[in-house]
């Protein structure tokens, strides 16, 4: 049997079951970055003695009923190199942080590890996840699994590759303005933002603190409830995590289904100029899936969403340049070897560590925090993200979820969009919802006539999960069909 297929749900089974061992779970992963991972370069690194001796622990673990309290025991998975994980690397794919090694792990990893899953293997990003492409990786080249001259998206487009490439049995990936979503949809796997606040951020590097979520990106919705189950919750280290309970995801989904739904289409998302006309066929063919299957179509307007590309380019740079104001070269991260003074220690550091997009968020992230400016574009952003937010709340006081592209293309050829504005409309349709807070799912929708998969977005409001996951389950089904 070809384990590294597998999904979540069925590893659970199997291993639970005695089909195979975690050892073998394990080690057919391996065996298969061994086989493919030189063309893709999904991992930065992974460390196979760890996993394997961490799978031989579960397996002992699991004979002594150790499968009682970790539902998930044995199971490997794939980490973005920008989450702690205590004694492996954490690169966040830059130079500044080569050789950088976890003291401790993240509240989510804690959350892995107690549900008995193996952390294993650190996948590749767009250099502190800006990007969306995995072309800003100062340390590797990620290839799309479906078509290997094309990039997988970003900036979790490691993980996205790793799962869409059957390199892992699922991931975890990141997103602040799309980073989950849209890679999702180029490598062809179901990735999930979750809600503002309802995953800890504790261990993970910050990009943009009022934006940043971690989410699971698997191969079925299935796997994404369950993942998601166990990374949400309170956590004492993150103020931004509420006390509300944690739905059971999962068992949500039984009896998922489309009838009445009550579907937006919001009109700002559709025919917009650029959009690539496969993303609209499928997208279209989604749509009407969807009505078949028994949803309501409602149109809806999110009438600010034309500016919510400029807010997030104030806002997300704005909070990095505060961010990344930690790599100064003196704590940790690389040291300049030509520094004269303290001065020059900081500026070669940065200079020589942080790459070219980095560098352009944090002048651009500076400039809009500046006395004499940051009334005009911080202040004035913050207040249309409040704009932006009560078009999201309106769209929800009528419908159950929102159907839209999630990216105006599909995966493109490396090196397409040089310029760094072309790059940015990429996130044209998950930007906004990550502005809101509010949650939102790629899931596929189909193929390109080359082959190459897209997915739709769904999306809900603020700690809806539940219903978002239903919704695309009940998508997922459709399409199937
Ligand atoms: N592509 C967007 C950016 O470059 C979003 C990145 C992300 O969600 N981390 O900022």
């Amino acid at each position: 049997m070809e384990l590294y297929k597998l999904g979540i749900r069925q590893a659970q089974k199997g291993l639970a079951d005695g089909d195979f061992t975690s050892v073998e779970l394990v080690q057919s992963v391996i065996d298969r970055v061994h086989e493919r991972d030189g063309e893709i370069g999904a991992y930065l690194t992974f460390d196979e003695t760890g996993a394997l001796a961490a799978a031989k622990a579960a397996d002992d673990a699991r004979r002594t009923g150790g499968a009682a309290d970790a539902p998930f025991l044995g199971i490997p998975i794939a980490i973005k190199d920008l989450i702690n994980v205590k004694g492996q690397p954490c690169t966040c794919a830059s130079k500044i942080l080569e050789g950088y090694v976890s003291p401790y792990d993240a509240t989510v990893v804690t959350n892995l590890r107690k549900a008995g899953f193996i952390p294993a293997g650190r996948v590749n990003m767009d250099e502190f996840a800006m990007g969306s492409s995995t072309e800003n990786s100062a340390l590797g080249v990620t290839r799309n699994p479906h078509d290997t001259t094309r990039v997988p998206g970003g900036s979790s487009g490691g993980s996205a590759a790793a799962v869409g490439g059957d390199l892992c049995i699922a991931a975890l990936g990141t997103d602040t303005g799309g980073s989950i979503r849209q890679p999702a949809s180029f490598c062809g796997c179901v990735g999930v933002k979750p809600s503002y606040g309802r995953v800890s951020r504790y261990g993970v590097t910050a990009f943009a603190s009022s934006l940043d979520q971690v989410g699971p990106m698997t191969k079925t919705v299935d796997d994404s409830a369950l993942l998601l189950g166990v990374l949400a919750g309170h956590d004492e280290m993150d103020g931004t995590t509420p006390r509300d309970p944690v739905p059971d995801y999962a068992a949500a989904l039984d009896g998922a289904s489309m009838k009445g739904v009550r579907l937006g289409l919001a009109k700002e998302y559709m025919n917009v100029s650029g959009m690539d006309p496969e993303v609209k066929r499928i997208t279209d063919e989604a749509i009407a899936k969807c009505e078949a299957a028994g949803a309501e179509l409602v149109e809806v307007s999110l009438p600010h969403t034309e500016y919510a590309m400029a807010v997030y380019y104030i806002i997300a740079p704005a909070e990095a340049s505060a961010n990344l104001a930690r790599f100064d070269g003196v704590r940790y991260g690389h040291r300049s070897a030509a520094a004269k003074d303290v001065f020059s220690l900081y500026t070669k550091s940065r200079a020589e560590g942080f790459g070219p997009e980095v560098k352009r968020r944090i002048i651009m992230g500076t400039y809009v925090l500046s006395s004499g400016y940051y009334d005009a574009y911080y202040g004035r952003a913050q207040r249309v993200r409040t704009l932006i937010k009560r078009d999201f709340d309106r769209a929800f006081a009528k419908v159950d979820a929102l159907i839209t592209p999630c990216a105006p293309t599909p995966a493109f050829k490396f090196g397409a969009n040089q310029d760094p504005l072309t790059m940015y409309l990429n996130d044209l349709y998950t930007i906004p919802s990550a502005l809101a807070g509010v949650c939102a799912s790629s899931v596929p929708a189909g193929l390109t006539k080359d082959g190459l998969p897209v997915g739709v977005q769904f999306i809900c409001g603020g700690f809806e999960e539940s219903k978002l996951l239903c919704v695309s389950k009940a998508f997922e089904m459709a399409a199937a069909t």
